[in-house]
């Protein structure tokens, strides 16, 4: 069984099995929270997290830049988990750490001057008061991961939580616990006094439990099944929730597209980490002058990549259950009259799935409007970008997406309902860290990254001081038929006459 000194170890009544999702090994052993451990940790989360948000803004930040080099340091063996745990290749497991890191430094960077006490105007009526807001932790943040970037996904709420004032506790996916637990003992060993940041581990009971702990909030990255049942959870006691799920992005390509880009982008987007990424590019909508081109390019460049062998730069599944998913959407789109010009039903072998891009799939196919989190691309032409942005927003999922194209690239993107937009390149949105980070619809709603990442794990307090008494009496019972011609007065200058 792994050991871990920042989990509480109280009411450990079992335990689970993580397994290499290419091999089949039990990799790891870990145990599963029960409600009273869950609680017993939220407990000493509340205690420490007064002291966190006691060292203020610069004392927090020296401890997240000592957490970033501790990570930083350790990242050969992290990424190896990350590989052991989820299957994907270590060179793109180190690319995620590097993703991650940059996103830990712009929040301990930039969390005083976001969160910061700040005067703001007064107004005619309140012009003896002086006003300021700032942004206070809320206390005790839950955080529910994914597997899928078991440290960029998760560090997208703790990091930004952490910088806010706010001690956590970390659920980590049971496909990753271990990511979790190394993450959090990087922590420890700069602050191993406080238990700032805890990791419970277990199954969807464990964070059941975490959602009904009293936590100040919950920020929850996963899909939008489970994220229903974590709002439903957290109603019981008014928790807010950050709801970052799946998604459905696409890929526009316009008539006058850098064509090779815009084919690499979208093999990229569609096959890394074996298309289980929330922004992977699941559909794309070429316009009908470069369709053909495209699609040569398109399936020549995805040709090139093989899930399964030692040196593949795409892994298995992760989730076994996840390959009736992949199947049913491959086959019921080719039983609907798709044809798949690359893989297609017979590229699913055990736990692997090589590249499949179907055509011809009609609109309303699973393979269209599903979350597939395979490494498979619908191809559809499209006859103008009118046609593409359509289609593109018909989805219920609005978390991101890309466009190619010369001249007409912004316009394009202020057309599609989605969190978030990239022009010309696959996914630098999420990666520049003063952006926010979220979806809209199906996706969920509330924002990781950049000001609003911060302002995600914090209440908005309002303070105004009055500097001198003010000649109209406005909130007093000592207000009479003279005030009350003033302020009607007031109102025609401020904001027009009445009606005669
Ligand atoms: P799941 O929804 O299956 O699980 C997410 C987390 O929720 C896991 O830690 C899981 O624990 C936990 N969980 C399960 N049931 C409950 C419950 N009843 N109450 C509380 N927590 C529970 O998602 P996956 O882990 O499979 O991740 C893939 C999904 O995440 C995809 O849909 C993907 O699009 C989305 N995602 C979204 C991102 C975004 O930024 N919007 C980023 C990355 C992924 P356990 O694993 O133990 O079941």
């Amino acid at each position: 069984m792994s050991v871990s000194t920042n989990h509480p170890a109280q009411s450990v009544v079992s335990t689970f099995d993580v397994h290499d999702p290419a091999t089949g090994a039990v990799v790891g052993t870990y145990p599963v929270h029960d409600r009273h451990a869950v609680d017993t940790a939220v407990a000493a989360a509340h205690e420490a997290a007064t002291w966190w948000r006691d060292l203020g803004f610069a004392g927090r930040a020296r401890h997240l830049d000592a957490w970033r080099a501790e990570i930083a340091a350790g990242r050969d063996e992290l990424a190896h988990i990350i590989h052991r745990e989820m299957g994907k290749p270590v060179s793109d497991a180190k690319l995620e750490i590097a993703m991650a890191l940059e996103h830990l430094r712009w929040a301990a960077r930039n969390a005083e001057k976001v969160l910061g006490r700040r005067t703001v105007p007064s107004s005619l009526l309140t012009v003896n008061h002086v006003a300021t807001v700032e942004y206070l932790p809320l206390g005790v943040v839950g955080v529910i991961g994914p597997w899928n970037y078991p440290v960029f996904t998760p560090l997208g709420s703790i990091s930004f939580a952490l910088a806010a004032g706010n001690a956590v506790v970390f659920k980590p996916s049971e496909y990753t616990p271990g990511v979790g637990l190394w993450l959090a003992e990087a922590f420890t060993r700069t602050a191993p006094a406080e238990p700032v940041l805890q990791v419970i581990t277990g199954l969807g009971e464990t964070g059941n439990a975490l959602c009904r702990s009293g936590v100040g909030k919950i920020g929850f990255t996963g899909s939008t099944a489970t994220g229903k049942l974590v709002l439903a959870a957290c109603a019981e006691n008014l928790t807010p929730v950050l709801m970052e799920c799946g998604g459905k992005d696409a890929l526009i390509v316009d008539a006058d597209a850098d064509l090779d880009a815009a084919a690499d982008a979208a093999v990229w987007g569609g096959l890394s980490n074996a298309g289980q990424t929330c922004l992977a590019v699941e559909r794309v909508y070429v316009h009908a002058d470069v369709y053909d081109e495209f699609l040569a390019k398109l399936v020549a460049a995805a040709s090139r990549i093989q899930a399964g062998a030692a040196d593949s730069k795409i892994g298995p599944i992760t989730m076994p259950k996840q390959l009736s998913v992949i199947r049913r959407h491959i086959e019921d789109a080719v039983a609907r009259g798709a044809r798949a010009v690359l893989g297609g039903p017979e590229a699913i072998d055990r736990q692997f799935v090589q590249p499949t891009i179907l055509v011809d799939v009609p609109e309303d196919a699973a393979a269209v409007t599903e979350e597939t989190f395979g490494p498979t691309l619908t191809v559809a032409k499209v006859r103008d970008m009118d046609e593409a942005v359509e289609l593109v927003n018909r989805c219920a999922y609005g978390l991101g997406g890309t466009v190619f194209a010369r001249r007409n690239g912004r316009d394009i993107a202020d057309r599609i309902r989605a969190g978030g937009i990239s022009i010309n390149a696959f996914v630098a949105h999420a990666t520049i860290p003063a952006l926010p980070l979220g979806g809209v619809g199906a996706s969920g709603f509330g924002r990781v990254h950049g000001p609003d990442g911060l302002k995600e794990f914090t209440y908005a307090k309002a303070t105004t001081r009055q500097l001198f008494p003010s000649p109209l009496p406005l909130t007093s019972f000592r207000r009479d038929h003279r005030v009350d011609a003033i302020v009607d007065q007031l109102i025609s200058v401020l904001h027009g006459r009445k009606r005669q």
